[in-house]
């Protein structure tokens, strides 16, 4: 990669909304991104999309509302795909390999209905995570250490489908995969357990 390139990390927003779950991701990977020097771009946003007020100040965040297709039109073949179903595994070398690293801006779900390929159709080079579906931020996370800090996927630690407690009754468990932090638990965005709560209460509170 020439030195004037700096790398670009872009979650293409493929929701027609944007809820608080993925404003608490972006704002989160916007200031992981902002403190290491990285460049992060929230793509395809609709102009009539009312952003959060506290996402929309955050430091790192870059929004656009043409497409990832549009904005690197002329260096497509320097766009890395992250795709849970891309046949070959992400490793540091394509730190070199690529320029931007592409995500799709999509909530995670159980079983995974693979709207990643809204993005694997337009003929971007895939790169798999392993195995396990992450959540956004997560998987940004990951390849930065990858790319950035040439640190080996299989060498990450992890944590697997982690429960969280929403009440002394209630426990919820995660479907995802997180990167473990030095305490051992799952690197989640601040604010989303509380989140994660408040949505478990509501739906309790539907019955
Ligand atoms: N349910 C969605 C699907 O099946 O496409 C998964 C969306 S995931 C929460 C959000 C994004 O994170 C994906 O579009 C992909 O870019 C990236 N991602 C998540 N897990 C991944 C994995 N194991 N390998 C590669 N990319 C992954």
């Amino acid at each position: 990669m020439s030195q004037t390139t700096q790398r670009a990390f872009v979650v293409e927003h493929l929701d027609p909304e944007l809820g608080p779950w993925s404003a608490l991701e972006y704002g989160c990977i916007a200031r992981e991104s902002h403190d290491r020097g990285a460049r992060f771009l929230l793509s395809s946003v609709p102009a009539e999309l009312q952003m959060p007020a506290d996402l929309a100040a955050t430091p790192g965040l870059e929004v656009e509302q043409r497409s990832v297709e549009d904005i690197f039109a002329d260096k497509k073949e320097r766009v890395c795909l992250l795709d849970p179903a891309a046949q070959v595994e992400l490793s540091p070398e394509d730190g070199d390999n690529f320029d931007v690293f592409l995500f799709g801006g999509i909530l995670g779900d159980d079983p995974p209905r693979d709207r990643t390929s809204e993005l694997r159709k337009k003929g971007y080079v895939g790169r798999r995570l392993g195995p396990k579906q992450m959540t956004t931020d997560t998987a940004v996370r990951v390849t930065r250490l990858v790319v950035h800090e040439k640190v080996p996927l299989e060498q990450i630690s992890y944590v697997d489908y982690p429960e969280i407690l929403i009440n002394e009754h209630e426990r919820t468990e995660m479907p995802f995969r997180y990167v473990k932090d030095a305490a051992g638990q799952p690197i989640m965005p601040p604010g989303m357990v509380d989140l994660i709560k408040k949505d478990a209460d509501k739906s309790i509170d539907l019955f």
